[in-house]
């Protein structure tokens, strides 16, 4: 074994591989993959090999798109067989509801360039003639599903790297990892050490073991998954290989294998392996099976494909594979940790190992992963991923793999685990909660505990009265929102404002005063927006998206000076409440010291003030696009806080609102929100945050490339649109259409209550962005009339803001 490489990747299965071939094929040659075993060691060797482009992440799809034809390539360069048969599939509808999401799965696809299509239960039991046809209401036929040869996939990309230049060594087993002072790594194995600029984790099953090596834990678990495969089936006799099909109801994958099915199934009561550690001994092992575990999906499975019932079961595989809390993979470079780079949690190695491969080795080799994987990215979790949590959240989202997850609604596990001190009082005013980074935070008031409960759905649900009211409150009296879900940075030192300027976009405001601005990276995409509040000369006070805590501070930390300014997170320790409407300043003003009048605290004033006894920072600044003030204090304040705002509030008509007025009202105004209208793949103009670029500064990270998008215009733009929706709002995801052509996806939507109409935001090539006439956005699989509006639907002047 070399002693000295680029690159050492930990791990040997689909992934590692893919990782070795994706950085041969960036450039690097000096790169060496260490397998314990041989190839395909891990949950590698047993998977069914079943690949799909559909997830419920387009960006994700996207990566999962490029794996399947990715196979021809590697084939051809390797000449090593991946087994490719793509047989096409067919996803399975037993119910309205389920038809309803295919019609928006189809609908996304088509912004993707995909060649779905929903067909009825007849033209189903064409495809697959073993179905029972009563069991369902219709199907979405995907052409390019089907399954590959695990080794042969692993194998390909190995050769394909070696080709490349790449070292493969096998039977060595890295047993330490040893970080030297300028950020390369000891790696130290059995049979001797590697000294490596960058070390890649790919070790799949023990991707744990490899995370503790260098003292961190991550948010992974297995969970065992059994497949059986029958034995030979007259039906199938001669007959050329039916497609995939997956049966949602029964929670089913099945496929020809030979001259039989392979039926798997994600079960109810799935059963996690090895909670805590993954035994090293372990290798190409299957796990004692369990049919009594499957048996109530088997029993449906039989059911719906009768013929199945007479088979006979041939083999019966049971093996362990991991995941992520929310079952996408974990990517990228490790806050804090120079050189370390994680490829794990991949739960659909053979449609996602080459997505994760190719962005892993752009990420490393070109210093961004070129494509926008926030779902994918490791940085989304934080520190409240304990293993219990990782534990609790993994069974959920394994037993509800082929579920329907509806945009209203919350799912229970891990739940309630962090909790700000109102919790109980919001609970008291039958607050139905959400969570978010596994904070309860109130979603929306029901007037009492018996209707305090979403009922899911693709439509307008129960909620959609009362979150009227809350907006009606806000445009007519005055709110009060709990805000405390965001991310707070607290940034201190001399060099503050000057580390600042060249971080973001806009200048930095003067003490007292709050910019909103975008944070962009080297290619001038959008990586984050913010609220600046200079508090001092020497101190900010920056807000933005809590979820992406871990990945600002991995950007931040990234471009620290070695002295001058410090960046703590300090999310938890300011919550916060806010009070909009026309008469939150009277509220706010009859409880402070302070004149908060126009002329002595106009719009975008910062102060730290006393609010009866409370201290805290207010700011005047509302998301709702009203007159507003948020109110930031330590938690031991909130209580007191908030029941000083609500007494003083029965004066003038206060009443709570939560989060999904929160989100109407925003789109009212059209203010994107991270993750949804910005992500890395726009920038600053496309995303309409022109006016927070601030080209008069001196120089800051992205700003050519803004510079550049300014002069071309950029390709896209963000519009705003009122729908001419029935009884379902856009949600997100769903196309724009233009004179009968897919031009465009919808980043949000909600109706907007104060503007008694349906709204959406999307992005549209910016050539059409002008155009009057001829959108359309298709929700559920139904085209509706959109009117591209020229301004916010409410409040365009912005008046009320500032007034
Ligand atoms: C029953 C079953 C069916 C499945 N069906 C499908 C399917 O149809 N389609 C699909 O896409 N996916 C399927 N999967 C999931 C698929 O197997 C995984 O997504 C994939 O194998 C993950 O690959 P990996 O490279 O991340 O991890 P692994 O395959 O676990 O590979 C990790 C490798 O790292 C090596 N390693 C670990 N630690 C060290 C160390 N310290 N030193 C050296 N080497 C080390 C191991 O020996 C192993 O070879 C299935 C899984 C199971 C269990």
């Amino acid at each position: 074994m070399k002693s000295h490489a680029k690159v050492v990747v930990v791990g040997g299965g689909v992934v590692g591989a893919s990782v070795l071939y994706h950085l041969t094929k960036a450039g690097w040659k000096d790169v060496l993959l260490i397998e314990r075993a041989e190839l395909t060691s891990g949950s590698t060797w047993h998977a069914a090999g079943g690949m799909h482009t559909v997830n419920g992440d387009p960006n994700v799809a996207k990566l999962q798109q490029y794996t399947i034809e990715l196979y021809k390539e590697i084939e051809r360069i390797s000449g090593q067989s991946c087994g490719v048969h793509i047989t096409g599939g067919i996803m399975l509808a037993g119910t309205r509801e389920r038809l309803d999401w295919l019609k928006m799965a189809k609908a996304r696809g088509r912004y993707l360039g995909m060649d779905l299509e929903i067909i009825s239960v007849d033209e189903a039991a064409k495809l697959f003639p073993l179905m029972d046809k009563s069991h369902f209401t219709g199907a979405m036929y995907d052409p390019i599903e089907g399954h590959v040869d695990p080794y042969g996939v692993t194998h390909a990309y190995a050769k394909s790297a070696q080709i490349g230049g790449a070292d493969i060594v096998r039977q060595t087993l890295v047993t330490d990892l040893k970080a030297r002072t300028d950020g390369s790594w000891d790696v130290i194995t059995d049979h001797g050490n590697v000294h490596a600029e960058h070390v890649v984790n790919a070790a799949g099953l023990w991707a744990r073991e490899v995370g503790r090596m260098v003292g961190i834990e991550l948010p992974i678990l297995a969970m065992e998954h059994q497949y059986l495969i029958t034995g030979d089936m007259p039906e199938l006799a001669g007959r050329k290989e039916q497609l995939h099909a997956i049966d949602f109801e029964g929670e089913i994958y099945i496929r020809q294998e030979r001259g039989g099915m392979l039926m798997g199934t994600y079960e109810r009561a799935g059963v996690p392996w090895s909670e805590v550690t993954t035994p090293w001994d372990f290798g190409q092992d299957l796990l004692p099976n369990d049919l009594e575990r499957i048996a109530p999906s088997l029993e449906v499975g039989f059911a719906h494909f009768p013929a199945l019932g007479g088979a006979g079961i041939r083999k019966v595989v049971n093996g362990p594979f991991t995941f992520a809390p929310d079952g996408n993979p974990l990517v990228g470079p490790i806050r804090g940790l120079k050189n370390f780079w994680v490829a794990c949690g991949v739960m659909a190695g053979f449609s996602q190992g080459g997505g994760v491969g190719l962005a892993l080795s752009r990420w490393m080799v070109d210093g961004d992963p070129g494509a926008d994987i926030w779902g994918m990215d490791v940085a989304r979790y934080g520190d409240w991923t304990t293993m219990a949590y990782t534990n609790a959240k993994v069974r959920e989202n394994y037993s509800r793999r082929f579920s329907i997850r509806f945009p209203n609604e919350e799912l229970p596990a891990a739940r309630p685990l962090r909790t700000t001190p109102i919790y109980e009082k919001l609970q008291a005013e039958h607050a139905v909660f959400g969570d978010y980074c596994g904070l309860e935070h109130p979603l929306w008031f029901a007037p009492s505990a018996r209707e305090a409960e979403d009922l899911i759905s693709f439509r307008r649900s129960n909620a959609h009265p009362h979150v009227a009211a809350e907006c009606k409150a806000v445009q007519n009296s005055v709110g009060l929102l709990e805000i405390s879900n965001y991310g707070k940075f607290d940034i201190r030192g001399p060099a503050t404002a000057e580390w600042l300027s060249h971080m973001m976009a806009n200048r930095v405001p003067a003490v007292g005063r709050i910019a909103l601005t975008p944070m962009l990276n080297g290619r001038g995409k959008l990586i984050g927006d913010f609220t600046m509040c200079r508090v001092a000369a020497d101190h900010v006070f920056l807000v933005g998206t809590y979820a992406a805590e871990t990945y600002y501070m991995r950007w931040f930390e990234r471009h620290l000076p070695a002295s001058g300014v410090t960046v703590r997170p300090c999310a938890m320790e300011y919550v916060g409440l806010s009070v909009a409407g026309p008469h939150s300043r009277a509220l706010l003003q009859s409880l402070v010291r302070d004149d908060l009048s126009t002329a002595a605290f106009p719009f975008m004033s910062f102060k730290r003030m006393e609010i009866g006894m409370v201290p805290g920072y207010v700011g005047r600044v509302s998301f709702t696009g009203d007159l507003g003030f948020e109110i930031w204090v330590t938690t031991d304040y909130q209580r007191a806080l908030y029941d000083l705002l609500v007494k003083a509030g029965r004066d003038y008509g206060l009443k709570l609102f939560g989060g999904r007025a929160l989100n109407a009202m925003r789109i009212e105004k059209s203010f994107g929100s991270w993750a949804r209208e910005y992500r890395p793949i726009y920038g600053p103009f496309e995303a309409g945050l022109d006016r927070f670029v601030d080209f008069k500064k001196s120089e800051f990270i992205g700003r050519s490339a803004a510079a550049e998008e300014k002069d071309s215009g950029g390709a896209l733009r963000l519009v705003t649109f009122k729908v001419d929706a029935t009884d379902a709002d856009a949600i997100g995801d769903e196309p724009i259409w233009h004179d009968g052509k897919t031009v465009g996806w919808v980043t949000s939507g909600a109706f907007g209550h104060r503007v008694n109409h349906s709204l959406a935001l999307g992005y549209v090539p910016a050539a059409l962005a002008r155009a009057d006439a001829g959108f359309e956005i298709e929700i559920i699989g139904e085209r509706h009339k959109a009117h591209r509006l020229t301004g916010a639907a409410f409040d365009a002047s912005g008046k009320l803001m500032r007034t």
